[in-house]
Order: structure tokens, then C-alpha cells, then sequence
């Protein structure tokens, strides 16, 4: 299955925050969620979870073996 990735640097409140969570998409949004609180003083609501929710991305990068070929151009960067 692909992981989902939230990325605090796409969140559109946040300044100079550079977290990225990864995991099962309900993972992820617990703890972005819980982040989003402790660090950016939100409130956990059902809008901020469903907020989270529309800013994952699917995971790419370790999606490929750490040994062997390396991805394609352009896409090691692409989460
Ligand atoms: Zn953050």
C-alpha cells in the first residue's frame, strides 16, 4: 500500500516549519493533527483533521529499494 505524507511546509498557516509525517493516512492525521496543536497552537477540530486530510500526499520515495537502480529523474523529489 502507499503511505500517505503530510507536509507542515504545505500547510497553509504554518512559516518555517519543515515537518513531514509519514505513514497510514489515519496515522498520519492523528499525529499531524496532534503536531498542528502542540506546535502550532490549533485547535483539534473535525475541520483541521479534514483540513490535513486534503493536504496528503501519496508517498513516492520509499516506494524504491534502498539497494538497486535509483528512481527515474524527476521523481525522487515528487512526494
Ligand atoms: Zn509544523
Amino acid at each position: 500500500m502507499v503511505r500517505k505524507v503530510a507536509d507542515c511546509r504545505r500547510f497553509p498557516s504554518v512559516m518555517n516549519c519543515t515537518l513531514t509525517i509519514s505513514g497510514e493516512e489515519d496515522e498520519v492525521v492523528r499525529a499531524a493533527a496532534e503536531h498542528a496543536v502542540s506546535v502550532h497552537r490549533h485547535e483539534d477540530t473535525a475541520e483541521l483533521r479534514r483540513e490535513i486530510r486534503a493536504t496528503l500526499q501519496d508517498e513516492k520515495v520509499l516506494a524504491y529499494p534502498m539497494s538497486g537502480p535509483p528512481p527515474p529523474e524527476g521523481e525522487i523529489f515528487d512526494l
